[in-house]
Parts: structure tokens; sequence; C-alpha cells
């Protein structure tokens, strides 16, 4: 019988910390609030994410190109993105009246969270206040020559502010998009929920540029919100633990047609956002054609004709994801008696592959052969890991938390007949193989 209902987030933080996979940031400094560190097997599990990524939405299209840009932007960008205050896209606190501690207006489960503090005071909360989540920082030689820039806030505007490079480059016809993985950071007043709120956190996009068309526009939204969706699902997550929420018209940016977010029903807090697919019309291009003087327009050459293209945006965080493929990949089970957890991680994205081990660490012969069987398995699956720490049931108790999905065992009979077991971390089952037979069995399981 497995439970995943009462998984606690602390359950999950507690694993990762115990097994490698995310820690505090600088913890042995107190930790710095809104920042973590991937170990090993966390930072293996979100390379195979983003690299689940971009296999679909750019290596495997012919109409999107890749890029990496700059973290560091003049200010002057996100005057133009509307992140600075003429605009209002920042977001809006409000500050408790007994103890003068800031929340986001729009976050009302943090506002419930803060009230419960002050136990039967009624608490009363201010008017909300705009406030900017940009992280400033300055660059230079002195204090005076020194200038302020900003670490960007979202991936997009590097892309938006490199429309021309990539159409003098490349030379694209639209539609066409480009994909960006890589780092953001905001100051957020309450980080919180372990890697779902923080302050370094990493997104992956894409910006899909279209005709300016109404017709056109919607069928390429529905379209992206389905690659969307479908290829969030193909994550490892049960359907019925994802859904659509479209923003309502208060929450909606004043530029955007439309915007739906895809959610996730964490154990801890409910549905919570993972991904946005945003229709952002010609907001972005337009704004940096003002802003920096540059001329952002498209020319159609069959139609003879010049104008700025439309954008689609599909968003999400790279952590979040990590975080929602733990929640559900988490589950307690009882095997042979035992209560064990596992990580039911989808095997592709497993951290380790496969852990190969000796029957007894003292057996030299024994360890011999399996070395020999861990060392032509490396060579085909490179994710593969020697394990000969502890009894046998401690190892497969230790891949298991990690999401292993086959350990395979050399044992006494391996020496004769050179077969050795394949245990199965959902079900704890066995078949035995010969050792010729092991690599192309396992690569089909993996695929
Ligand atoms: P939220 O409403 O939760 O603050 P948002 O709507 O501001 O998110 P976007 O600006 O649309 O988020 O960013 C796109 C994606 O980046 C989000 O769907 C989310 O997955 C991720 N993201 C945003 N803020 C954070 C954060 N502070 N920590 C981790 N991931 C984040």
């Amino acid at each position: 019988m497995s439970e995943k209902e009462n998984t606690s987030l602390e359950k999950i933080v507690s694993l990762c910390k115990r097994r490698g996979f995310v820690f505090q940031g600088s913890e042995i400094y107190g930790g710095l609030a809104g920042t973590y560190d991937y170990g090993p097997y966390g930072n293996d599990l979100r390379h195979n994410i983003k690299q689940y990524f971009w296999q679909k939405f750019v290596l495997d299209r012919e109409d999107v190109y890749g890029m990496s840009t700059a973290i560091l932007m003049p200010r002057k960008v996100w005057d133009a993105s509307g992140h600075t205050s003429e605009v209002g896209l920042n977001d809006p606190l409000v500050e408790c009246k007994i103890c003068h501690e800031r929340v986001r207006a729009d976050q009302q489960e943090v506002i419930s969270d803060h009230e419960k503090t002050h136990k039967n005071k009624k608490v009363e909360w201010t008017e909300p206040v705009k406030f900017n989540l940009l992280v400033e920082t300055k660059l230079g030689s002195s204090e005076k020559s020194s200038t302020e820039v900003n670490l960007r806030g979202e991936i997009t505007q590097g892309v938006h502010v490199n429309f021309k490079n990539i159409l003098d480059s490349m030379h694209p016809k639209l539609p066409f998009g480009i994909g960006q993985i890589g780092k953001a950071f905001r100051n957020e007043i309450t980080p919180r929920d372990f890697l779902f709120r923080q302050r370094e956190f990493e997104q992956m996009e894409i910006q899909y540029y279209i005709k300016p068309e109404e017709t056109e526009g919607d069928r390429v939204y529905d379209y992206w919100k389905d690659e969307a969706f479908s290829w969030y699902l193909s994550l490892g997550f049960s359907k019925e633990n994802l859904r659509w929420r479209q923003h309502a018209s208060d929450e909606l940016a004043h530029y955007a047609k439309d915007a739906w977010d895809i959610e996730y029903n964490t154990s801890f807090a409910g549905w919570k956002e993972a991904w946005g697919v945003h229709h952002r019309k010609d907001w972005d291009l337009k704004r940096h054609s003002q802003y920096s003087g540059v001329d952002l327009s498209y020319y159609d050459e069959e139609k003879k004709e010049r104008f700025i293209p439309w954008d689609i945006e599909c968003s999400g965080g790279v952590d979040r994801a990590v975080l929602f493929v733990l929640l559900e990949a988490y589950t307690e089970d009882v095997l042979s008696d035992e209560p064990r957890v596992y990580l039911k991680l989808k095997p592709s994205l497993a951290p380790i592959k496969v852990a190969v081990f000796p029957l007894l660490k003292n057996k030299p012969n024994l360890v011999t052969k399996a070395r020999g069987v861990y060392q032509a398995l490396k060579k085909e699956i490179p994710q593969v890991m020697w394990d000969d720490n502890g009894n046998i049931g401690k190892r497969y108790r230790r891949q298991d938390e990690i999401g292993t999905p086959f350990c395979v065992t050399v044992d006494f009979n391996t020496l004769t007949d050179e077969t050795v077991t394949v245990r199965y971390r959902d079900n704890g089952l066995q078949d035995r193989l010969h050792i010729n037979d092991l690599a192309a069995f396992l690569k089909e399981k993996l695929k």
C-alpha cells in the first residue's frame, strides 16, 4: 500500500539533504534565505529535466533557436519591460500593522500564515504598495565610476533584446521561436516552500514570434498551451495532479491578451503555479524599440510589409519542476514487511540509472567480477554507480531513496553461469539475466 497524499515538504527537504540532492545555500554560515545549492543527485536530476526540455523544444524542432544571454542587464531594459515602477508590473506589498513585516498582497496563504503568528490578536494590514523585485548591483572599478545594473528578474528580456541579432544572423522566417534556460533573480519578500519561491532560481522558456494576426495568434497560442501541458505531464505527473488556470482580468498584465498557468496539486499547499503560457502580443518588442531607439520590426518579403511580431511565451521554473517531480515521485510503502521510502522517478530523469553491487564486499572474486560488469556497463550507460557499502538490503534502500530504477547484483552464481540479478525499484522483484544481454536490456528499459 503506498501513501502519497500526506507527503509533507519536510519529508522532501530531509530526503534532499540526507541523500545529496539539495542543501540550504551557504548553510555553514547560517544559510542565505531563498538560495539553495544542488548536490550531486539534485544537480543531475535538474540537468536531466533541462535536457529533456531542450531536446523537445529546441533540438527536435526546426523553428526554434537556442540562446544563452547575460544575467547582468542595464536598468533601462527593465524600464522598457515594465518591471520598474512606471507601468506597474511590480508586486504590491502589504505591511502588518503589528510587527511591520511586509508580504506580497497577492499571496493569501502567506497572509493567513502570518496572521496565525499573532495568535488571538486581530491583524490589520496597510494598503498595498508597489515594490520592485529586481536585484540591483554595481559594476565598475570605483564607487564613483560604478554603474547600477540589475540581475535579470526573468530570462525573457535577454531574448527580446537579441531579436534583431537573431534576425540579422540567422535570417529566420516567421513564425519562429527562441529558447533559453538560465538563472533569474528576484528580491522575493517571503522566499518560502523550499525550491518553490527562491531569490535565485532557474527558468526555461520559449518566446515564439508570430505575425500580428488574431486568428493565427489564437491558434498558435492554443498549440503552445498543448505543447507545454503535454511536456509537463511527461515529466511523470499523474493527470489529476495538473490543471490549467486562466489569469483573472485583474491579475492579467495590462498588455497581455491572455495568460494561463499550469498548476500542480502540491501535497503541502494545494494548487501552485508551475508554468505560464502568455500571449504577450507586441508589448516587449515595441517597448524595446522605443527605449533602445533600435527598430525591432520584421520585414515580410512575401507581403512586402514591415511590422512588429507578436510573442507567445512559454515560461517555467526549473527548480519548481524539480520540486514537483520530487513531490510526485516520493512514495512510502512496505516491501518485504519493512517500511521504505522510494522515489518513483521516470527512469530517463533518474540521476542514477543503474547501481552495480557485489553480493559481498569481502570476497575478492565477487568484487573483481562485479567491477568488470560495472565497467562494461558504464561504457554503455554513463550514469551507472558502484555501490558496495553496507549489506545488500541497505544498498537497495539507499538506491530506492535516490530513485535508481535498476540494481544489478553479482553473486556466486555469476562466477559459474555469467548471470546477474536485476532488481526493479518499484516492486522489488528480480530477474536473472546473462551479462552479455544486460546493457541492451537496461537501455531498452531506460528509453
Ligand atoms: P509567482 O506568481 O509564483 O510569483 P510569476 O507569475 O511571477 O510566479 P513568472 O514571472 O511567470 O512567475 O515566471 C515564470 C516561471 O518562473 C514561474 O511559472 C515559476 O515556475 C518560475 N518562478 C517564478 N518566480 C520564482 C521563484 N521566486 N522561485 C522559483 N521559481 C520561480
